[in-house]
């Protein structure tokens, strides 16, 4: 495993770096015909590409990713399998009402055991777990708020799998005199995401999609007959195109109508080195749900299979990033070791191993989407903001009844296809999130005040 200097300076995730060796596949150096080209090699891509492949077992598939299989948000995340739905559930039902909120629950449900039977019946070896999750307060402002986000999914008739946990159970199972209470989720997993993201890939290749790395789409040309992508030493020619490029499209050339569909912010985690035995008796958490808090700004907290365990939020940077580009963040890394160990004193002179950072693909509706792109050749897909592995996984099967012109109840989602409020141009996105950062982070330290001395 590489040092603390390294993953520093390459900001590659702790999952990239457990993986080991990776062979990428060649680069497209022809030109080829296909049916489906689908530009970006995340969860959504190849999906997308297995599910239609496997739908249509003679068409030809095409995946270009501009880096590695990996290399994107898809390789970064921090693995959490959920039904949580663009920003909260409040939000959703302020902006879309109740009936789009129940149907975005329904959905996410499907999203995750989707995920989850995709992993079992493939056999993939990807480290998944499906232990539940929490949501958890720090201070009792932050539980009044999690109470009502209680009582809204009841009120919905969507709060099957949720349980109240107070004061007193939570701190039996969780050794932190930090947390006081909150909701408990049965129906979450958690997974290993490049490992994740390569299992598909050899799930894909095994259906014969063809699979090309280091290929950029530097130039996309629509004509009469077929949408042409270029790469630097090859191109496709295709009769659908899927742009599969989530936080990234902001990079995807000649798609001037994709420039305001979203902005990437970016979003910072870390992990420890395996924690002893010793270390794990004094924190609990014995059977290793994952957990996150409802602070406007949210940590997130799992333990990895090697017996680590890794965090991250708290805040998020605004960035016009590039496909290749990575912003370190040493204030949001020693902000993360400081938070878990606010909340575990115990693990105070326990060493962080890798930080790393990604973006994740905020719109202005709060919700993702997806979408055609002038034209019912191409499909877009965007939006997922933190929440987006088990939705990029589900997107992929329903972008594949998009391409085979089937309506089903998954392309009957209100995401799809619908018109998404436009984000303005570079500057005015920065400031904005800028401004709403802040906002947030005062809501936090509002709330926290009296429970917080850093
Ligand atoms: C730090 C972090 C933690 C997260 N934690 C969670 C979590 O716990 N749970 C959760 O639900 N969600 C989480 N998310 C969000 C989740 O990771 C994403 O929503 C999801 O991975 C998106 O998958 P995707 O396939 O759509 O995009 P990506 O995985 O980003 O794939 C897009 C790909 O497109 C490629 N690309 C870009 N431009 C081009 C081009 N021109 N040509 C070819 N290829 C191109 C990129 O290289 C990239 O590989 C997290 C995100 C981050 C960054």
């Amino acid at each position: 495993m590489a040092n603390n200097k390294d993953s520093l300076l390459k900001s590659t995730s702790f999952w990239q770096h457990d993986y080991g060796h990776y062979t990428p596949n060649l680069s497209l150096a022809e030109n080829l015909k296909a049916d489906v080209a689908i530009i970006g090699g995340g969860f959504t891509g190849l999906n997308t590409a297995w599910q239609f492949k496997k739908d249509n077992p003679n068409a030809r598939v095409v995946v270009l990713e501009a880096d590695i299989i990996g290399f994107g948000s898809s390789g970064r995340n921090a693995g959490f399998s959920t039904k949580l739905f663009g920003l909260e559930p409040e939000m959703v039902v302020l902006r879309w009402g109740k009936q789009k909120m129940i149907d975005a629950h329904r959905y996410m449900n499907m999203a995750v055991a989707h995920t989850k039977s995709l992993i079992e019946q493939n056999g993939f070896q990807s480290d998944y777990s499906h232990a539940g999750m929490l949501r958890v307060s720090y201070a009792q402002k932050q539980l009044q708020r999690i109470r009502k986000t209680y009582q809204l999914y009841q009120e919905l008739g969507i709060d099957t799998g949720l349980t109240w946990i107070d004061k007193n159970r939570i701190q039996q199972e969780f050794y932190s005199d930090r947390i006081i209470g909150g909701i408990y989720d049965t129906d979450t997993g958690t997974l290993n995401p490049c490992k994740q993201v390569r299992e598909l890939k050899r799930l894909a290749e095994s259906a014969m999609v063809k699979i090309y790395e280091t290929s950029p789409v530097m130039n996309i040309e629509k004509t009469a007959s077929a949408i042409i992508l270029k790469t630097p030493n090859g191109q496709v020619a295709a009769d659908k195109v899927v742009i599969a490029t989530n936080a990234y499209t902001r990079q995807v050339p000649d798609a001037r109508s994709l420039k305001n569909k979203q902005y990437p912010l970016w979003t910072y985690q870390v992990v420890t080195e395996p924690l002893t035995a010793a270390q794990w008796d004094s924190i609990g958490w014995k059977d290793r749900q994952s957990f996150g808090d409802n602070r406007h700004m949210l940590h997130y907290f799992r333990t990895t299979a090697d017996g680590r365990i890794t965090m991250g939020g708290g805040d998020a940077i605004a960035y016009k990033t590039g496909a290749k580009l990575e912003i370190p963040s040493p204030m949001n890394w020693e902000h993360c070791e400081a938070h878990l160990k606010w909340i575990y004193p115990q693990l105070k002179d326990v060493r962080i191993d890798y930080r790393w950072g990604g973006p994740v693909s905020v719109n202005a509706d709060m919700a993702p989407e997806i979408s055609f792109i002038e034209d019912e050749r191409i499909i877009y897909s965007g939006g997922c903001f933190g929440h987006g592995v088990s939705l990029s996984h589900l997107n992929g099967r329903t972008i594949a009844d998009l391409l085979n012109n089937n309506k089903t109840e998954l392309t009957d989602f209100w995401i799809v296809n619908r018109k998404c409020i436009p984000m303005p141009g570079d500057m005015l996105s920065f400031i904005g999130g800028q401004v709403a950062r802040k906002a947030l982070k005062v809501g936090d330290w509002w709330e926290e005040r009296h429970v917080r001395n850093h």
